[in-house]
């Protein structure tokens, strides 16, 4: 299988090349060449173990990747999630089911992915040779989680800028008392835009990049979409016979991402009924799926701050599909949109997908309310999920888990929520370092730890 990328200007790539790269040196993203019909496995897949199942779906994909190794890489990437199921299932009523995606290291859905991302890197750098320096910029949960699934790989230094002061106390300790030697968290004063525009930079320094091994993590990463497919998936087999079918999965949105790789897995023959896109009060997609207008506002701080998103990065690989796979079309799109922050879309195909859009007083509510009817906490992303659109049956995916927000759980409902795992973290040491947001600073640090 070969991965071409959405503005088609470049040739068509193996699975390793497309994970190595993250972005297409055509600015564009990465995506299957053609999607594989997955019906004929399902039969077969559907008794399988969450990592088994993780196993057979990258086999289909990765394959360049020979199926001993892949095994290497998948088997570990679950060890270190705190339930047997990984990805379990809560009824809450006949008509509302919650997707738990939070029980991995950081207690955030983006540990399915960037552990295995994490042990591919791993397995790249023990076949070829060589060291990479990875560099990101955070707002929180990514980089939380982009340091647990690389932390202790062999040949991996870790370099993750953030706005020092400006995100919440638990993820910043997520990054900084892991007391490795090849992390380096990077409290910057500054913006988390002036975080990720220093990083640009750097990656622009082709130089640089080739001397310290340069390599990103962020979210555009193939391999981060398609370690997603999995739980859909895995939820589609475990969800009882009868209601499966009926329902539709809802999913807190910040840049298309996690709700793409379920659009994807059924593309690829798995009878989903449909996908509810959930905002916050940064609602550049509702109003899209609404109107067919694409218009970019500025982004509102709010309480689910992963979702503090108005260009929604993934959203490329979603215009291709509905633009009918024209890469000259997707390019004079993004062109259009980086030119005047706005497209008007005639008629693509939006038939899977509703919307909704929660500000932050009615997270609060639904926090309140969700508690009072079920006895069952939801993090402020999730509670976006459950605003009520009086659909029908629902499968809510909950991405983070409720103890990263105590402030916002405990003024909603007078209560605490918390997690060993952060707990723990309260009595390590904390270390960080604090480097100017300029390019020539970072750099200046990133060479004196790897050389
Ligand atoms: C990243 C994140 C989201 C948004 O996911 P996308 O893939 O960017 O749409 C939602 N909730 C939480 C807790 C997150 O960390």
């Amino acid at each position: 299988m070969n991965y071409i990328s959405t503005r088609g200007q470049v040739p068509a790539v193996s699975f390793s090349t497309a994970v190595a790269q993250g972005l297409a040196p055509d600015g564009g993203l990465y995506l299957p060449e053609t999607l594989p019909d997955l019906k004929p496995h399902l039969a077969a897949w559907s008794q399988l173990s969450y990592a088994e199942l993780c196993e057979a779906f990258f086999a289909v994909f990765a394959t360049d990747i020979d199926r001993a190794e892949l095994h290497r890489v998948v088997e570990r990437s679950y060890i270190h999630f705190d339930h047997v199921d990984i990805a379990p299932i809560v009824e809450l009523d006949a008509d509302r089911y919650v997707l738990e995606l939070f029980h991995g290291p950081t207690l955030a859905f983006k540990d399915f992915a960037l552990q295995l991302l994490g042990n591919l890197y791993e397995s790249q750098i023990a076949r070829t040779g060589g060291r990479i320096s990875v560099l990101g910029a955070t707002s929180g949960d990514t980089g939380a989680a982009a340091i647990h699934g690389l932390l202790g790989k062999e040949g991996v230094t870790t370099f993750i800028l953030y706005p020092d002061g400006r995100i919440s106390p638990l993820q910043e300790r997520q990054m900084t008392c892991t007391g490795s030697d090849d992390v380096f968290p990077l409290a910057i004063q500054g913006s988390f835009d002036d975080a990720q525009t220093a990083m640009k930079t750097v990656f622009e320094d082709r130089e640089f990049a080739d001397e310290v091994g340069l390599s990103a993590v962020n979210s555009i990463n193939l391999a981060r979409i398609l370690a997603q497919c999995v739980y859909y998936l895995s939820a589609y087999f475990r969800l009882p016979e009868a209601v499966r079918k009926e329902l539709t999965f809802v999913v807190p949105t910040g840049n298309f991402g996690n709700v793409l790789a379920g659009w994807l897995v059924q593309r690829m023959g798995v009878p989903i009924k449909g996908f509810r896109v959930a905002t916050n009060q940064n609602d550049i997609l509702h109003r899209l799926f609404q109107t067919g207008r694409y218009e970019l506002e500025a982004v509102a701080p709010s309480v689910a701050p992963s979702m503090d998103i108005q260009v929604a990065s993934n959203f490329e690989r979603f215009i291709y599909y509905a633009e009918g796979r024209d890469p000259a079309r997707v390019r004079a799109i993004i062109q259009t949109f980086k030119a005047t922050g706005r497209y008007r879309f005639e008629n693509f195909d939006r038939e899977s997908f509703t919307s909704s859009r929660t500000d932050d007083a009615q997270i609060a509510a639904i926090i309140q309310s969700v508690y009072e009817r079920y006895g069952y906490i939801v993090d402020p992303h999730t509670a976006c999920g459950f605003s009520d659109v009086g659909g029908g049956k629902e499968i809510i995916l909950a991405t983070a888990h409720p103890a990263k927000f105590p402030d916002t759980i405990q003024a909603a409902i007078g209560q605490d929520s918390t997690h060993p795992s952060l707990e723990a973290l309260k009595s390590r040491p904390i270390i960080k370092h604090s480097v100017e947001p300029t390019p020539e600073a970072i750099k200046a640090f990133m060479r004196a730890r790897v050389s």
